[in-house]
């Protein structure tokens, strides 16, 4: 079996999405401090809501935040005492410009990359193409 027969069985075996008109909800960070550390517990999970690379939000994270990190198996530690207010802001800021198709709203959407630094978020919902700007 191919990867991709192999996807559409994963997909038909998934339950049946809700009518077009559901709203994308933005993961929650399980974010816990130890000592003066942050450690983003579900951060594998978020990063398969939101569809995208763990690296790539990491990055995004540690940029936006200004603080270092490293990913640890499936969780993110941040190098320096951040509050979960804070990194839900940014998480939800990564969707709005990452995830979320600026046209339709829906979170079907993948990113393609042109060059070092311009990248474009694509929907497969609707097929806009946005460039992502942050
Ligand atoms: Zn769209």
């Amino acid at each position: 079996m191919n990867y991709e027969n192999m996807l559409t069985e994963v997909y038909a075996s998934l339950p049946e999405k809700k009518s077009s008109g559901e709203r994308f909800e933005v993961p929650i960070a399980d974010a816990f401090i130890e000592g003066n550390k942050t450690l983003i517990r579900n951060f594998d999970a978020i990063c398969q809501t939101l569809r995208r690379k763990p690296a790539d939000l990491a990055k995004f994270l540690f940029r936006e935040l200004a603080v270092p990190g490293v990913m640890e198996g499936g969780r993110l530690l941040l190098q320096t005492k951040v509050s979960d207010r804070l990194i839900n802001e940014k998480i939800g800021l990564y969707a709005q410009t990452h995830v979320i198709c600026h046209e339709c709203h829906k979170p079907d959407t993948s990113i393609e990359s042109h060059g070092r630094s311009a990248k474009i978020l694509i929907c497969e919902a609707c097929g806009a193409r946005s460039p992502v700007l942050v």
